[in-house]
C-alpha cells in the first residue's frame, strides 16, 4: 500500500513517515515487554480536521489505525500488533485554555500530563491525576487508559476529571460530548463510554478537564516496617482513621534497594523490610499536623520508624525512590512482567500474603510496590536468568494464578494499565461471555470493520 500517496493531500510530507525503519519501529511499540509489533506508516495530525480526513481514508481502504500518545503504556495498547498506521498526537500538544472562572482546562490529546498540572498551578488550580509516568505520558493516553496514580486514593482517576471531549468516529465524523460544564445527563454518556476504551472505539482530539483549588499545604511521611505484613496491615489502619490521605504508597525492601543501587538516592530505613509513603494535603499546617500526629496512635508507627519530609528537596527524594522503581526493575532484569490487580482495601493483607507465597513456591523473583491506599498494589515478576523457554511457558500460568486470586478476593485483573493486547486472552476470567459479547456489539457499533486499534481489548469477528 502506498501510504504517502493516500495521505499526501491531508498532511505535509514531513508529517508522514513511511521509509525510516528505525522511526517506524520506535512508534510501532510502547513500553510493554515481550511484545513484537511493526507499523507500516506514522502520521502526525495537527487538527481534528486532519484526524477526520485520515480516518475517512482508513475506513474507505480498511487500513488499521492505532492512536498513540507518548507510548508509555505497558499492555501493548499503542503497539501495532497487526501493522497499520500509527496516529501520533505528538503535534496536537497545545493547552488551549485554562479557564479559572469555570475551573476547566481545555487541552489537545498530546499534552504531557505534568504540563497540565504546571499550567493549572499558575492559577492556584490543581489537576490531581498523577500517574508515575506523568512527565512522559499524554492526557489522551491517560483518558484512553483511565490512568490513575498515587493520589487516586483521595482524588480518583482521570475519568473523574473529564467534563467533556471532542472525538472522531472511525468514518471521520467529528463529535462532541459535554464541555465546560459540571452536570450532563443528555443521552448516553459518551465520555464515560470512551474513557478507558484504549483507542478501540473512537479517537479523542480535545479534552475538557475539571480543575480544583490547589491544596495550599502538603506533607509527606515515610515509615519503615519490620515486615511486609506489618506495612500492609498499617494501610488499613490509616484508612480507618478517616483522615483522607492523598496517597498511601507501598514499597517492599527490594523495590527500594534496587532504586538506591542504581541512583544516588538514600534509603532512610535501610534495615526495614517494607516502607509506606503517606501524603496528606490541606489548607494549613495545623490541620496537617493533627493528621500526622494521629498516625502515631497506630501501634506500629513510632518516631523511630518515621521520617517526616521537611523540605521540598526531602519530599522530592521520597517520591523519586517510588517513581524510580519501574526503571530500576528494568535495569536489574530487562525482561519482566508487571501486574496491577486491584482488590478491596480490606483484602490487601490476605491477598498479598497469598500471592507472595505462591510466587515463592514457584521460585519466582517478584517485587511488590504501588498504590496500597486504593488496593492497587503492583506485582512485577522478573525473569533474571531464567531460560526463555521456561519463562514464556510459565508466564501465562502465573498471570492466571494472580488473576484468579484477585478475583476470589473480590478484585479485578487490572486497575490502571488496561487490557491492551497483553491481557486480551484473560478477559474471560474476569467477566461472563454474555458481557464480552455485549462489548463486541458496542465495538461493532463504533467500528464495524474493526480497524480501530485492532488486537486490543477484544477481537471482533468481522
Ligand atoms: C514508568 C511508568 C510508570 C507508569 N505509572 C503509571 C501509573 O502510575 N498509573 C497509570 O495509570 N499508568 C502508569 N503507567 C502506564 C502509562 O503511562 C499509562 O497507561 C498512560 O496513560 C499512557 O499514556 P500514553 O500517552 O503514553 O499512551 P500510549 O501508551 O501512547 O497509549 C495508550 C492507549 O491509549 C490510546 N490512545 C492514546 N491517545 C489516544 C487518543 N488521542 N485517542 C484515542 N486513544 C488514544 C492508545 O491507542 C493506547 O491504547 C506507567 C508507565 C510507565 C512506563
Amino acid at each position: 500500500m502506498n501510504y504517502r500517496e493516500i495521505f499526501k493531500s491531508i498532511l505535509p510530507p514531513e508529517s508522514i513517515i513511511t521509509s525510516n525503519e528505525a522511526l517506524i519501529n520506535k512508534y510501532g511499540i510502547d513500553k510493554t515487554k515481550n511484545i513484537t509489533a511493526h507499523a507500516d506508516c506514522v502520521l502526525f495530525p495537527e487538527t481534528a480536521g486532519d484526524v477526520s480526513h485520515i480516518l475517512e481514508q482508513c475506513s474507505k481502504k480498511k487500513i488499521a489505525v492505532i492512536p498513540r500518545g507518548s507510548g508509555s503504556g505497558v499492555t501493548g495498547g499503542a503497539a501495532a500488533v497487526y501493522g497499520g498506521v500509527i496516529l501520533s498526537f505528538e503535534k496536537m500538544n497545545r493547552i488551549i485554555e485554562i479557564d479559572p472562572d469555570n475551573m476547566i482546562a481545555v487541552v489537545e490529546p498530546g499534552v504531557i500530563t505534568a504540563e497540565i498540572s504546571r499550567a493549572a498551578e499558575k492559577f492556584s488550580l490543581f489537576y490531581p491525576p498523577d500517574p508515575a509516568s506523568l512527565e512522559e505520558c499524554s492526557i489522551g493516553g491517560n483518558f484512553a487508559e483511565n490512568a490513575g496514580g498515587p493520589s487516586a486514593v483521595k482524588y480518583g482517576t482521570t475519568r473523574d476529571y473529564i467534563t467533556g471531549i471532542e472525538f472522531v468516529t472511525v468514518d471521520g465524523t467529528i463529535m462532541h460530548h459535554g464541555g465546560k460544564i459540571v452536570k450532563n445527563v443528555t443521552g448516553y454518556d459518551y465520555t464515560s463510554i470512551l474513557c478507558g476504551s484504549e483507542g478501540t472505539l473512537a479517537v479523542i482530539t480535545k479534552l475538557y478537564l475539571k480543575l480544583i483549588p490547589k491544596p495550599e499545604k502538603s506533607t509527606d511521611i515515610l515509615i519503615g516496617f519490620n515486615s511486609m505484613e506489618d506495612a500492609i496491615e498499617t494501610v488499613i489502619k490509616i484508612i480507618q482513621q478517616k483522615n483522607n490521605p492523598t496517597a498511601i504508597e507501598f514499597m517492599e525492601k527490594e523495590a527500594i534497594d534496587i532504586v538506591v543501587r542504581n541512583t544516588d538516592l538514600k534509603n532512610f530505613f535501610p534495615s526495614s523490610k517494607a516502607q509506606l509513603i503517606i501524603t496528606f494535603d490541606g489548607k494549613n499546617n495545623d490541620n496537617l499536623s493533627l493528621k500526622v500526629n494521629e498516625l502515631f496512635d497506630i501501634e506500629l508507627i513510632s518516631e523511630k520508624n518515621t521520617f517526616i519530609a521537611k523540605t521540598e528537596e526531602e519530599k522530592k527524594s521520597l517520591w523519586q525512590i517510588r517513581r524510580g522503581i519501574k526503571d530500576a526493575i528494568g535495569l536489574t532484569s530487562p525482561v519482566y512482567f508487571a501486574e496491577d490487580t486491584v482488590v478491596p482495601r480490606s483484602e490487601i493483607p490476605s491477598f498479598i500474603k497469598k500471592i507472595k507465597q505462591q510466587l515463592r513456591d514457584h521460585n519466582l523473583h517478584s517485587i511488590f510496590f504501588g498504590h496500597a491506599g486504593d488496593g492497587n498494589v503492583h506485582i512485577d515478576i522478573l525473569k533474571d536468568n531464567m531460560d526463555d523457554e521456561k519463562w514464556f511457558k510459565i508466564m501465562p500460568e502465573i498471570r492466571r494464578l494472580i488473576y484468579s486470586i484477585a478475583l476470589k478476593h473480590g478484585g479485578v485483573i487490572t486497575g490502571e494499565h488496561g487490557i491492551g493486547s497483553l491481557r486480551k486472552n484473560y478477559l474471560s476470567m474476569a467477566m461472563p461471555q454474555e458481557q464480552i459479547d455485549l462489548m463486541k456489539r458496542i465495538k461493532k457499533a463504533f467500528d464495524p470493520d474493526g480497524i480501530l486499534n485492532p488486537g486490543k481489548v477484544i477481537d471482533l469477528d468481522v
